[in-house]
C-alpha cells in the first residue's frame, strides 16, 4: 500500500512515520509513504502558498495553484483515492479504516491556516475525513492517525497478526478491561478467572465484559449493532436499572 502526504510540514511528517508500530511496519516494507512539500510547488518568487480570503475573514487560506500542481506531479498517470483531512468530512470509524485499507494508493491532503481554496478541493478530492467534532491547527495530526489506524490492519504490521481484531470497535464493542502482572496489586486481585486457565470460560468472561464495559461508556455504540437474547440477559443481569435509563 502506498500514501503520498502533501503538507507544509514534511520533515515532521517523516520523523513522526519513521517511529514505534509505523515506522517498523515502514522499515519491514509493510506499506510505503512519500512527503511532499507543498511549498515546493508554488510560482510566488518567495515561496508563498497562502493569501486572504475574499470573505473578508481574518487568517490566510491555502492557495490552488501549488496542491494541484503538487497532486499532479506526485500522481502522474496513477489515480490514487485522494483524502482531504478536514473537520467537514466524515468522521473516521475503525470499519472505514478496514476499507481504506483495501485500497492501494492513497493521496492525502493536509490543511493548514484557515484551511484550503474550495476549487481545487473540487478538482481533487474523493473524500474529506475528520478525525472528530473539534478543529486543530492543521491536517498532519489527523492524517498520521489516519495512516496509523490503517496500516496496524494490514498484515505484517503487528507482531500478532490479527490482534487489532480483539481491540475495541472493531466488531461495535470497545474492548475488555485488561490485567498483568503482579497478581496482587494495592490489595487489589486480578479476576478469578483469567487465573483459572479455562480457555472456554475466559472467552465468555470477555465477551461479558466487553459489553458491560460499552454499555457503561457508550451506550450510544449498542444501539447501532445487534445484540443477541443472550447477550441482552448478560446486559440485564449486570447492569439492570442502569440499562433501561442509559441503553
Ligand atoms: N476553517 C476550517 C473549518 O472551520 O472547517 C478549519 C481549518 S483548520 C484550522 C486547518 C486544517 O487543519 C484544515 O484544513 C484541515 O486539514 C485540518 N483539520 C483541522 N481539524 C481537523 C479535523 N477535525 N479532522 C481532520 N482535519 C482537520
Amino acid at each position: 500500500m502506498r500514501f503520498d502526504i502533501a503538507t507544509l510540514f514534511p520533515e515532521f511528517m517523516e520523523s513522526a512515520l519513521n517511529e514505534s508500530v509505523i515506522g517498523r511496519a515502514r522499515k519491514n516494507g509493510v506499506f510505503e509513504a512519500y512527503c511532499h512539500n507543498i511549498r515546493d510547488y508554488t510560482l510566488d518568487k518567495h515561496r508563498r502558498v497562502d493569501d486572504a480570503p475574499y470573505s473578508e475573514r481574518q487568517g490566510m487560506l491555502m492557495q490552488p495553484q501549488p496542491i494541484y500542481d503538487c497532486c499532479r506531479a506526485v500522481c502522474g498517470e496513477r489515480k490514487p483515492h485522494v483524502i482531504y483531512m478536514s473537520p467537514q468530512g466524515k468522521t473516521l470509524t475503525q470499519s472505514r479504516c478496514l476499507e481504506l485499507a483495501q485500497m492501494s494508493d492513497i493521496f492525502i491532503l493536509c490543511g493548514h491556516y484557515e484551511g484550503v481554496d474550495q476549487r481545487v478541493l473540487d478538482k481533487i478530492t474523493d473524500e474529506e475525513i475528520s478525525i472528530g467534532d473539534y478543529v486543530v491547527s492543521g491536517g498532519e495530526l489527523p492524517a498520521l492517525i489516519l495512516i496509523d489506524a490503517i496500516v496496524r490492519t494490514l498484515d505484517g504490521a503487528l507482531s500478532q497478526p490479527d490482534c487489532y481484531k480483539d481491540e475495541s470497535h472493531f466488531n461495535g464493542l470497545l474492548e475488555y478491561p485488561q490485567y498483568t502482572r503482579p497478581e496482587i496489586w494495592e490489595g487489589e486481585k486480578v479476576p478469578e478467572i483469567l487465573l483459572s486457565g479455562n480457555h472456554e470460560k475466559i472467552f465468555q468472561w470477555r465477551h461479558e465484559q466487553s459489553l458491560i464495559n460499552t454499555a457503561k461508556k457508550r451506550p450510544d455504540l449498542l444501539r447501532k449493532i445487534e445484540l443477541s437474547e443472550e447477550d441482552l440477559c448478560i446486559l440485564h443481569k449486570a447492569l439492570g436499572g442502569f440499562l433501561k435509563e442509559n441503553v
